[in-house]
């Protein structure tokens, strides 16, 4: 027997109309990336968002056209959130750091129709454009003043496309499962992998990250310095309208000084970002003597946070610290915080000790940890094992690539993280190792694989290896190790100045060792955990 309720469809749009309606003058304040700071109401927002989704449709596009996004935090960005997924498009938000060839191999695989394009990034764009033939036309995120010389085909500025269009338009409804959004990870060996999130999911995890530590509330003020462009800024695009939390988007800078700026003019109360980000800002504030006191909550996700770091703006700054942990895949978010009921029964030092850790499972996010052979672990804090999780925002398949997908999945349907975890008995997530080759530096991915691929095809390289070492600003760097081929002796210039117009240039390792011989696992695969273990206290020479 069914139930006897409406069955609305869950569209991202109603996130929006409820700002509208119930928080119509709440601020979003942006730091734009032409200079000035630009500010207007969520009603006003909705409107433009409207008026983009008439131009869109008269652009010829369709549901269900990808339209791409590479662009900062601001509020026209915020903007194509609303209007091209309202419009029953999908909003592709591409990573202006990733490699040239990682954009090309992602707008190509996507197809992107149209590309929007925030003014620093047109450069980017300008090389590649011979290699995207498929994009239609390119729209620059400005107005006429700032519109540049550009050598891209069918440039058009956004305020001028938008401009004669009306601020009316009837959201359409359709089937929530609708895809909204787009984002691919780098997360992965080999190429990008596409995630497709619907209207469905993006407000479910919306709505579910509001009752956890990470939502906000009505008076409170976001500093999302998370990226628009990594999977929706961890949903508080979405969230903050449902709350009627005033936004505040940094655009370019992500400085100490330019983010301590915009706290105290605007009146921050929540900042959100990777702790590559707020060890920047501590630097910052020690040295300048400044201090943050409106702000209450300092979010950090992405990468692990150290203790020295909680430690320093809980105490130094009055700031609680809260960690969460997710993948792109996950819409992100799968762990938030650990309930104050747990922190109160621990001493405040205990209970900073625990916030090192991943925090708690979500609502709507199961978790399980196995063996090799694919055996459950027990959640007792003790054992260790890949990390699968399940739910309705998390992935069921990349975007059309079934060999990824076929990979992505165990037998039971369950998505595959590629983190080594703990899980203890009040679901406290651990994150001890990592099982995919790969690096994070400041919160972007660096392919352990790829860069030994590339060094191993210098003449006098045997055998490389690529692993991560701890770094106090990035959180890790990598570190190549190298077995010299007989009767060679390359030096670590060599190796970095042979890599250098192979890789991005933060991809670069930061050093490069020489030893006789890796060590091997019973496949004959180079033991990464052996070697991380055999370098764990390694610190290249400064
Ligand atoms: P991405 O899809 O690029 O956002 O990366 C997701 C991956 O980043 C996860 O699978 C983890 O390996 C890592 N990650 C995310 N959050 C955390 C965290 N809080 N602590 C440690 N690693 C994290």
């Amino acid at each position: 027997m069914y139930g006897l309720m409406m069955d609305n469809p869950l569209l991202v749009t109603s996130l929006i109309e409820h700002a509208a309606r119930c928080h119509r003058d709440v601020e979003i304040v942006s730091r734009t990336v032409e200079g000035p700071i630009h500010r207007y109401s969520y009603a006003n927002a909705h409107l433009r968002a409207k008026k983009l989704a008439n131009a869109l449709e008269a652009l010829g596009v369709k549901p269900g056209d990808r339209i791409a996004t590479l662009a900062v935090n601001g509020y026209r960005h915020f903007e194509l959130y609303y209007g091209v997924s309202g419009m029953g498009a999908v909003c592709h938000t591409i990573n202006p750091r990733l490699f040239a060839d990682q954009i090309d191999y992602i707008v190509n695989h996507a197809e992107d129709r149209f590309i929007f394009v925030d003014l620093p990034f047109v450069p980017i764009l300008e090389a590649l454009a011979d290699r995207l033939g498929k994009v239609e036309g390119y729209v620059v995120m400005t107005g006429e003043a700032h519109m540049p010389e550009t050598t891209l085909a069918n440039a058009m500025c956004y305020e001028t496309l938008i401009a004669g269009h009306p601020e009316t338009y009837d959201w359409p409804e359709f089937d929530e499962r609708t895809a909204a959004a787009m984002c691919y990870t780098s997360g992965t060996t080999g190429n990008p992998k596409g995630t497709l999130y619907s209207h469905r999911s993006t407000v479910l995890h919306a709505l579910t990250a509001t009752t956890t530590i990470f939502g906000s509330r009505p008076g409170d003020v976001l500093l999302p310095v998370v990226p628009m462009f990594h999977v929706q800024a961890w949903a508080i695009p979405y969230f903050a309208p449902l709350a009627g939390s005033k936004l505040v988007f940094p655009g370019t800078k992500a400085d100490g000084e330019s983010l301590h700026g915009l706290i105290e003019s605007e009146g921050v109360t929540r900042i959100y970002g990777v702790p590559t980000v707020w060890l920047g800002m501590l630097d910052y504030l020690r040295a300048s003597d400044k201090r943050i006191d409106r702000v209450e909550r300092l979010l950090t996700g992405g990468a692990a946070p150290s203790l020295a770091m909680i430690r320093a703006y809980e105490e130094e700054f009055g700031v609680l610290v809260e960690h969460a942990w997710g993948m792109t895949e996950m819409s992100p978010i799968g762990s938030a915080g650990i309930n104050d009921r747990i922190l109160a029964s621990r001493s405040p030092e205990e209970g900073r000790a625990m916030k090192v850790k991943q925090g708690q499972m979500l609502w709507g996010v199961e978790m399980k940890i196995v063996d090799d052979d694919g055996n459950r672990l027990p959640h007792d804090a003790a054992a260790a094992g890949e990390l699968f999780v399940r739910g309705a925002w998390i992935t069921s398949g990349y975007y059309d690539d079934k060999a990824a997908s076929a990979e992505a999945f165990d037998d039971e349907g369950w998505f595959r993280t590629g983190d080594i975890a703990t899980i203890d008995a009040d679901g406290i997530l651990h994150l001890t190792d990592r099982a995919k080759d790969l690096i994070k530096s400041g919160g972007e991915w660096i392919s352990s694989i790829d860069l030994e691929n590339e060094a191993m095809s210098h003449a006098d390289v045997f055998e490389a290896a690529a692993i991560a070492m701890a770094h106090p600003r990035w959180g890790e760097r990598p570190l190549l190790v190298i077995v010299p081929r007989d009767g060679t002796s390359p030096t670590r210039e060599d190796v970095i100045d042979f890599l250098r117009d192979k890789v991005a240039k933060w991809w670069l390792p930061d050093d490069v060792v020489f030893v006789d011989e890796l060590p091997h696992t019973a496949t004959g695969k180079v033991s990464k955990l052996k070697l991380r273990e055999r370098f764990r206290e390694y610190t290249p020479p400064t």
